[in-house]
Parts: C-alpha cells; sequence; structure tokens
C-alpha cells in the first residue's frame, strides 16, 4: 500500500524527460533514468485505496497489478515488484514507454490530487530487471505438440506467441516486413520506444523457441490453404492498416504522404544506414504541415524535428481540449483534456510556439508544378443541439492559407487489409474489422482466431496485449480442452481506443 501518510507527504513528480532542445538533435530515447529515492516516494503516494480503480475496466486493460509493485518498490522490494509485474504483462518494457497510462486516469488519488506515476514506476521495475539479470527465457516445460501459426508480429502476435509457447505449443510467426515488432517497431520511432530493447525481447522469445519468419507475405508467399494444412490453429494479428486519405482537391501534388510512410522509411533508413542511404522522405528545410493529431500526428512532428524542418504546424478538426476533465468526462473515465506530448514540446522549443491548431478544416492543397506548396483551410465550430448530434459548422470568412511543402496525413486507420482475410475466408464486420467477439477471438472458420487492431480497430499497445494474452487462452482451450494460461478480466465497457 505504500506508506500510509505517503499521498500527504510527497507531490506527484513525474521522471523527466531529457532536454526538449538536446534530445531533438538524435533519435536516442526521450527518457532519464529514474533515481530510487525518487521512485520510492512516488511508491509510497498508492494509498491502498481498497478498490483499485487502477486495475478497473477503466483502468488497465491487462490488469496489471499495481498497488502491489508501488508498495514493493516503496519498500526497496524491486525483485519482488518485478515478479509480480509479470504476472500480468508479457513486456513491461513497451508499456512502460508507450502506454499512455489509463490506470492514472482511473487513480483513486486521482479524485482530488494528481495520480500516482504508475508508468515511470512500471517502467523502472522492468530496466531494473533487465540490469539485474532477472529477465530469463520461460522455457516450456512440455511439448504439446501443436502447432501454431500467428500473422502479424506487433504487440498482439508476439504476446500470443510468448503465452502459447509458455503452454508448450510450437509457435511460428509470419512477418511481412523485413523486420518483427509490428508498429513497435516501424510505427512509434525509436526516440520513443529504442529497437534495441525490442531486439532484446525478441531474442528471448526467440531462445525460448518461438520461429520469426519475416519477409514472409501470408496470401502471397505463403496461401491461407498452406498454413491451415501445417498448423492446428492459426491468430491473425496483422493490425489495421489502411489509412484513412484526405479527398480534397489537389490531394495528387506530390509531397502529401500517409504519416506511416514517412516514419516507415525513416525507421528503415535510421536503422539500416543511419539515414545515410537518403532512403526516406526528407523534411529538412521544409514548411511542413501535419494534418491530425494522436500519437501517430506526434511522431511525424517529432521526426520532422529531428530531419531540421523549416517550421511546423500540426492541424486537428477537433476543438481544443479543455486542461481539466468536463462536467460530461468524470473520473475514472479516461481525461479528454489536452495532453503536450513530446513532439509538440520539441517544437515548441525549436519554433517557438505551440504547433497545434485546432478546429481546423482542410479544403484544398495548392501546389505548383505538380508540387505541394500550401494548404486552404476555413475555421469550423462544433454544435450540439440538446440530445442532438454534434455537428460540424464552418464559420464564414475564416479562409485561411498556410504555406506547405511537406504534408504528412495522420488521419487513423480505417481497418485491416482484406486480401489476407479473404484468403480463409474469414468475416468482417460493419466496421471494416474482422468479426470475431471480444473474449472468444474466434472467427467464422474452425480453428482461426482474430485479435489486436485487426479485430478491435486502431487501438493501442496495452490493448493488442490484452488481446494477444486473451487469444492466446481461447487457442489453449480450443486445442487442450482447458488451459492454465491466464488472461486479463474482460472490459467491457472500457477507454474505446
Ligand atoms: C505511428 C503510430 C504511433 C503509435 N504510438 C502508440 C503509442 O505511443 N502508444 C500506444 O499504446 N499505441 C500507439 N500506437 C498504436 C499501437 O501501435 C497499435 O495499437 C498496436 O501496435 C496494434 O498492435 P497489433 O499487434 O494489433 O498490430 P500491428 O502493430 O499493426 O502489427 C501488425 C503486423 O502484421 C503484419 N502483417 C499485416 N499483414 C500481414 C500479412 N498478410 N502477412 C504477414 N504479416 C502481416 C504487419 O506488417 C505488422 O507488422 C501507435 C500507432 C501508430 C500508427
Ligand atoms: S500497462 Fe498502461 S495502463 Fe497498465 S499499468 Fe502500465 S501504464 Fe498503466
Amino acid at each position: 500500500m505504500g506508506k500510509p501518510t505517503g499521498f500527504m507527504e510527497f507531490p506527484r513528480k513525474k521522471t523527466p524527460w531529457r532536454d526538449p532542445v538536446d534530445r531533438a538533435l538524435d533519435y536516442y530515447e526521450i527518457y532519464v533514468p529514474a533515481e530510487e529515492g525518487h521512485l520510492k516516494k512516488q511508491g509510497a503516494r498508492c494509498m491502498n485505496c481498497g478498490v483499485p480503480f487502477c486495475e478497473s475496466e477503466h483502468g488497465c486493460p491487462i490488469d496489471n497489478l499495481i498497488p502491489e509493485w508501488n508498495d514493493l518498490v516503496y519498500k526497496g522490494k524491486w525483485k519482488e515488484a518485478y515478479e509480480r509485474l509479470t504476472k500480468t504483462n508479457n513486456f513491461p518494457e513497451f508499456t512502460g514507454r508507450v502506454c499512455p497510462a489509463p490506470c492514472e486516469g482511473a487513480c483513486v488519488l486521482g479524485i482530488n490530487e494528481p495520480a500516482v506515476t504508475i508508468k515511470d514506476i512500471e517502467n523502472s521495475i522492468i530496466d531494473r530487471a533487465f540490469e539485474e539479470g532477472w529477465v530469463e527465457e520461460r522455457q516450456p516445460i512440455k511439448s504439446t505438440g501443436k502447432k501454431i501459426a500467428i500473422i502479424g508480429s506487433g504487440p498482439a502476435g508476439l504476446t500470443a506467441a510468448d503465452q502459447l509457447n509458455k503452454v508448450g505449443h510450437s509457435v511460428t510467426v509470419f512477418e511481412r516486413e523485413d523486420r518483427i515488432g509490428g508498429l513497435l517497431v516501424y510505427g512509434i520511432p525509436n526516440m520513443k520506444l529504442s529497437k534495441s530493447l525490442l531486439g532484446r525481447r525478441i531474442k528471448l522469445l526467440e531462445s525460448q523457441g518461438i520461429v520469426f519468419k519475416t519477409s514472409t507475405n501470408i496470401g502471397i508467399d505463403v496461401t491461407a490453404d498452406e498454413l491451415q494444412n501445417t498448423f492446428d490453429a492459426v491468430l491473425i494479428a496483422t493490425g489495421s492498416t489502411i489509412p484513412r486519405d484526405l479527398s480534397i482537391p489537389g490531394r495528387d501534388a506530390e509531397n502529401i504522404h500517409f504519416a506511416m510512410d514517412f516514419l516507415t522509411q525513416n525507421t528503415k533508413s535510421l536503422l539500416s544506414s543511419s539515414l545515410s542511404d537518403g532512403d526516406y522522405i526528407e523534411a529538412k528545410d521544409k514548411d511542413v504541415i501535419v494534418i491530425g493529431g494522436g500519437d501517430t500526428g506526434t511522431d511525424c512532428i517529432a521526426t520532422a524535428i529531428r530531419h531540421g524542418c523549416k517550421n511546423m504546424v500540426n492541424m486537428e478538426i477537433m476543438t481544443k481540449p479543455p486542461e481539466r476533465r468536463g462536467p460530461d468526462n468524470p473520473w475514472p473515465l479516461w481525461p479528454n483534456i489536452l495532453r503536450t506530448d513530446y513532439g509538440h514540446e520539441e517544437s515548441e522549443k525549436r519554433f517557438g510556439s505551440d504547433p497545434r491548431r485546432f478546429s481546423l478544416l482542410s479544403k484544398e492543397f495548392l501546389s505548383k508544378d505538380g508540387v505541394v506548396s500550401g494548404l486552404k483551410t476555413v475555421d469550423i465550430e462544433w454544435t450540439q443541439e440538446k440530445g442532438g448530434k454534434i455537428q460540424m459548422k464552418e464559420i464564414a470568412n475564416t479562409e485561411k492559407i498556410w504555406k506547405a511543402d511537406l504534408v504528412m496525413l495522420a488521419l487513423g486507420f480505417m481497418g485491416p487489409e482484406q486480401e489476407v482475410l479473404n484468403g480463409f475466408g474469414v468475416s468482417i464486420n460493419t466496421k471494416g474489422n474482422i468479426d470475431s467477439t471480444y473474449g472468444g477471438f474466434s472467427t467464422n472458420i474452425e480453428g482461426v482466431f482474430a485479435a489486436g487492431d485487426a479485430r478491435r480497430g486502431q487501438s493501442l499497445v496495452v490493448w493488442a496485449m490484452n488481446e494477444g494474452r486473451g487469444a492466446a487462452l481461447a487457442i489453449d482451450r480450443h486445442l487442450q480442452g482447458t488451459s492454465r494460461l491466464s488472461a486479463p478480466n474482460l472490459k467491457l465497457g472500457s477507454l474505446k481506443t
């Protein structure tokens, strides 16, 4: 429970990140290792609230045993804290870095004081565990003789692979990219999640017996029939990869790119040649506009800043969120408040102001000799009549032209690609995602399961891990009739993303 009076004695203090000016000059992680004394105090703030909402439906999607490890960190029992953490979390070094921490939004202390810094503590426990050599291969005790194919090596596929391997199934992960990790490798950039940490974990998984086959596009290099004939079960964890486009006049001009093309090419070139091959979309000396917020938009901003862009504007169609929770967004719901992320901070330091502009509708791309040169926008307002739908209205005489040499579209994703699903005959739902019930994870095809963004739609790493654990349990039960695997409780009314 931490120290009984800790929450009254110590204020919330996040572990600081590196200086935004310095860190924007390189691709190393933005984090600074936390001092033990600092972490003990922050762990001491956990107040034995009795019903830990941080673990509830609105809190941690993987049921992390948060108050237990807060208390162990406060008492300096780091190895025990690590052991508690890995009971529910296969890869805390990923969530500790990239999770938006819904647990903190649901922390009971957060009702009238700033929440416990749960995510920082989680990250420090796993970093310490690796440093101390406590993280070891988890070799299965005995083989079941059953073979499972997992399509896609993002957090959903990797979590399911780790779980299924633990109980003795023989697991092969197929990945069409040249590197393992899904969006952990080619979406989230190095400064937010170092690829050496990802590589370290993949090596561990390989040493446990999991087979990874990269550059293998299921549906093209290997057919659905071949997989079904060779394996006892198949898990589709192919992610939500169809980017939302912006069909306005001028869209066909050059230098307008989907965010994932920009981010993927940059990381590939960075990992292969430290950007010396020039095989990426260059933002240096350009006026850059990123359309769309969220993690993807932030990562584009931070990457363009590292290239040395001339200017940065980040446009958002929604209104500016409030600084504090509104009356319609009470605790313990996910707080819909203004969050200034690492990329916004770096852009503000580089250019002197927050790059974000809210309530703007993009109307037309302007171009010169076929290359984008600007973007025309209009201000909008959102209105809602009592009990009615929220409606967008353009405000007259607010047209504005923004200069742009490079535009990134970070407008979200519309679901999984259909080709691989058609190969199996797997049904999709009205949202374009795989039709499979949360909790059951099976599809309309016997022995074929689905998890992660391909099933739930674009979401978060921690939700992909929730689904990976759940799908592993479902597959194990399907193959053996019973299972000793654990999976998170179903969270049916939780965070929509
Ligand atoms: C730029 C960006 C930044 C993000 N930042 C964060 C963040 O900071 N925090 C957070 O919690 N979430 C973040 N997210 C969301 C998070 O990354 C995803 O929700 C999560 O990765 C989904 O996991 P997944 O395993 O379902 O799919 P993915 O990670 O998308 O992995 C799917 C994999 O399947 C492979 N694949 C697809 N089709 C085939 C095929 N036919 N054959 C073989 N392989 C195939 C793909 O190549 C890919 O590697 C971010 C997303 C983006 C786009
Ligand atoms: S995984 Fe995310 S929600 Fe769960 S404890 Fe860690 S930061 Fe909180």
